[in-house]
């Protein structure tokens, strides 16, 4: 009845012989297939035969074989097909070294002509037999003639019209007859696989998920199992997990070759286990259910990996035609990392190298669900990742008067400043037009844990206060649902599905073996009591950069602020500031408590000033009446202070050697909770650290003032405490001098943010508009704000810690600048001998993963 092909012993003579010829290659167990020879695909099925699973009849052919169709020097057809029985259909796959590498389409059905058309029809029945054709036809023209796909859209029959009006495009098309002989379709099969793997969009895609540039491309030619017979017989996938969460839960899919042609309309797709919902292999097939079960558990623990097990069934009975790493999402790889490790299968430390630092990011976060529909509006630079859905606003008080009503929002601006800082705390995500990846916006965010995006330059004002236009016209007013994807950078209408954070065991687990393996320290950027618990949660050993003025945006004190900034003497400051004591005091108490004893660095104030100023002229109006002043003195007030240039102008620590009163009360304030904290039994040294220093004069003027300051304070309590004194090295200037300044401090701290931003001269602010067209054009390999410019300012941190440690080798090196949590850059700082990077509370287990994975 039908013609049973049945799977040929692997180690019979035919084999032997091919094996002699290199470049062809037979799989057994024996066969010399190298990974990096054949490609992984080729390699991972030599382990099936070796774990004697019922795989089809295979050939592989390397790199050299491809490279050589390439140049068209083709094999000899005659030695592949001798390899499988005269009537058997083939595939063929890509093979490239690394799986995720990709490659051309697998090409199926190769053999199938009018005889095998004609034969089939007896066993399969003529309307599928003439389907196959068909197919095998279309995907031929499309894949080997390259002829355009829609020339077949509009050919509707079925049968052997359909075949007939397939065939006829094929011949019109070509000038050709469509090819009968299994040798010449094969050969126009490998030809085209080959060709399509050198295409230039095929290489490109490649290098972006690392190839290298002469990647080479194996191929397996592999005998198709017929799917005759009485008994169960089709197609399938099979994962051991839910490759969404990682849970143990058999899934896949199952194509039922019997229903589809017994039953036309029932179904003909089964769940594979037993389900509520619909029929399942696991009923039909019970017996093929267990087989296949058993050899995806058998792959699981002898590939040391997850797997996702392509199958066929045929008459009952299970054959393997490949198996790959399964699919998998981010929480998912984790789950499925810790659980091969706490099988037995891997190693603890193969559990920590298996997840990707930068894919924990949606973990950490909600996430827009993998799969949900996607309405993108806009795309700008993901600056904090995570997804949140809300109510556009266009002004801080909007955010505050929705967060009022329970109303989640999404805060849209041109850029941020610290007066949205409570409109940004308000909101469930921020959106900017302008702005780079240590923008405003994108630091509070990051520090937030906000979703975030920066720099989506194509969104148009149409007024500051809205409405907005996005490139393709669509206008979005206040209130209008939007979706902020800071993993991507994409803005999406409405409410896509979403998947929540997952700080679940397994990612505990992976992060206890993580800090097990790590040898530098991640301490975080916390700058308020939230974010300080934040850090602790995810296991900051210590805050690596408090910065202080965003204490002073908060309510009622920005008033104060605003009087001190007004005051015309030093002791009318000082007046001012008194007020303000009381409350850094608490403000460092608060976070002294939390964070228990570990470090706590404090960077005095660094902004310039007229930040904190009202620019518009009802907000000079609300300050005029706020201080008792006529208008027209603030709004000269506000001129006065006019810089062309304010990055560069009176901040840092200039404030501190012209306005010395501001860091007095600043110290005095740390020092007092620092007793404070000695009182309540959690003691610690606080770091106390100035910015933006250029010269070692000016630490040596701010330090004595400290010293005074400390002096003062002992006295007056009678009481002792210690605290170290450190510099952020920020500017060029500072990391040339770093052998200078380091005999004054115990740590230098550097500060990559406004480095990259002076060394290049390129303006934090500003960078995204223009930032993604450099990246694209290759002249920066990557946004320096996002990964540290190693041949550059790495250049200047090695300097700057080279100097520093000659002139005071226990002298303490950190990174507090946001590549502090970049992955990349975290390895630059190990090597560099650093002692520990701080960055965003929510890049701590980020970090960590990536600090770990260069340990092991
Ligand atoms: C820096 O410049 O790297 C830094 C951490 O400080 P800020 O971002 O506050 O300027
Ligand atoms: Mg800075």
């Amino acid at each position: 009845m039908h013609c049973c092909v049945r799977v040929l012993c692997c180690g019979n003579t035919k084999g032997a012989a091919v094996q002699n010829n290199p470049d062809i290659t037979l799989i057994t167990a024996g066969a010399p297939i190298t990974a990096s020879k054949h490609g992984g695909r080729a390699k991972c099925l030599q382990r099936l035969v070796r774990l004697d699973l019922p795989v089809p009849r295979t050939v592989a052919l390397s790199f050299g074989t491809v490279n050589r169709i390439t140049s068209g020097d083709l094999p000899d057809m005659a030695k592949i097909l001798e390899q499988f029985a005269p009537d058997s259909l083939l595939c063929v796959r890509p093979s490239s070294e690394d799986p995720d590498w990709g490659g051309p389409g697998a090409v199926l059905n190769i053999g199938m002509n009018e005889a095998r058309c004609a034969e089939l029809g007896e066993t399969l029945g003529p309307e599928a037999a003439v389907q196959l054709y068909q197919r095998f036809v279309q995907a031929y023209a499309v894949h080997v003639a390259e002829l355009d796909p829609d020339l077949f859209d509009d050919i509707t029959d079925t049968g052997q019209p359909g075949l007939a009006a397939t065939l006829r495009v094929y011949e019109e098309e070509t000038d050709e007859p469509f090819p009968q002989e299994p040798g010449a379709q094969l050969a126009g099969v490998l030809r085209s696989m080959a060709r399509a793997w050198g295409s230039t969009s095929a290489r490109l895609l490649r290098q972006a998920k690392g190839a290298p540039v002469e990647a080479g491309l194996g191929l397996v030619v592999q005998q198709m199992i017929p799917l005759v017979g009485q008994a169960e017989c089709g197609a399938g996938v099979m994962q051991l997990v839910d490759v969404v969460t990682g849970q143990l839960q058999i899934t896949g899919r199952y194509r039922s070759r019997n229903r589809e042609r017994a039953a036309l309309g029932a179904t003909t797709t089964l769940y594979l286990q037993r389900d509520k919902r619909g029929p399942a292999l696991e009923d039909v097939a019970p017996e093929a259910f267990a087989a296949l079960t058993a050899y995806a558990a058998l792959m699981r623990e002898k590939l040391r990996e997850e797997m996702q097990v392509e199958f066929v069934i045929e008459n009952g009975a299970v054959h393997i035609l490949d198996g790959v790493r399964a699919p998998r999402s981010s929480r998912a790889a984790v789950r499925i990392a810790v659980r091969l490790a706490q099988d037995g299968i891997i190693t603890p430390q193969e559990a920590v190298m298996r997840v990707d630092p930068h894919s924990l990011n949606a973990l950490l976060h909600p996430q827009v669900a993998p799969g949900a529909k996607r309405d993108i509006l806009v795309t700008g630079i993901a600056a904090s990742p995570g997804a949140a859905t809300g109510r556009i606003v266009f002004t801080s008080a909007a955010a505050q008067a929705s967060a009022a009503r329970r109303e989640p929002c999404v805060l849209v601006r041109r850029e941020t400043s610290p007066e949205d800082i409570r409109g940004m705390h308000a909101s469930v995500a921020v959106l900017t037009e302008r702005g780079g990846m240590s923008s405003h916006a994108a630091v509070i965010g990051r520090g937030f844990g906000l979703p975030c995006i920066v720099g989506a330059s194509s969104l148009r004002f149409q007024t500051s206060k809205g409405p907005i236009t996005t490139a393709d016209g669509r206008v979005l007013k206040a209130g209008d649902m939007i979706t902020i994807d800071g993993t991507t950078g994409q803005v999406l209408a409405g409410e896509p599905e979403m998947l929540g954070a997952a700080l679940d065991d397994a990612f505990q687990t992976l992060m206890q073996w993580v800090d097990a393996a790590r040898d530098i320290e991640v301490r975080a950027n916390a700058d308020t009591p939230e974010d300080a618990q934040t850090a602790r949660n995810f296991k900051a050993q210590g805050i690596g950069l408090c910065r202080t003025e965003h204490m002073f945006s908060q309510p009622g004190r920005l008033t104060v602020m605003r009087e001190m900034i007004f005051a015309d003497t030093g002791a009318e400051r000082a007046a001012v500031l008194e007020r303000l004591l009381p409350m850094q005091r608490d403000d460092f108490a608060q976070l002294f408590r939390i964070m228990q004893g570990l470090p706590v660095c404090v960077r005095l104030f660094d902004p310039p000033l007229h930040e904190f100023l009202p620019t518009s002229r009802t907000g000079q109006r609300e300050l005029a009446k706020a201080l008792g002043l006529p208008v027209s003195d603030v709004s000269r007030r506000v001129e006065t202070m006019f810089e062309y240039n304010p990055m560069l102008g009176l901040r840092g620590v200039r404030l501190g050697v012209i306005l010395p009163e501001i860091y007095d009360m600043q110290v005095r304030a740390i020092f007092e909770a620092t007793l404070l904290a000695i009182d309540a039994g959690a003691p610690l040294v606080p770091d106390v650290m100035i910015p933006l220093v250029s010269a070692a004069p000016e630490v040596e003027l701010v330090s004595a003032r400290i010293k005074a300051v400390a002096a003062a304070v002992r006295a007056e309590k009678g009481r002792d405490f210690n605290y170290r004194l450190g510099v952020m090295v920020e500017t060029p200037r500072a990391c040339l001098q770093a052998g200078e300044i380091a005999p004054y401090v115990e740590f230098l701290s550097f500060g990559t943010n406004d480095l990259t931003q002076m060394a290049y001269g390129l303006s934090r602010d500003d960078a995204g508009r223009f930032m993604s067209n450099y990246v694209q054009k290759g002249i920066y390999p990557e946004d320096p704000f996002h990964v540290l410019d190693v041949d550059g300012v790495g250049e200047l941190l090695s300097l700057g810690a080279d100097r520093g440690r000659a002139a005071s080798p226990e002298i303490t090196l950190s990174i507090c600048g946001e590549h502090g949590g970049n992955p990349e850059s975290i390895a630059f700082c190990r090597d560099a001998g650093f002692d520990y990077v701080s960055c965003s509370p929510y890049r701590v287990p980020v970090a960590r993963l990536a600090a770990a994975q260069y340990a092991i």
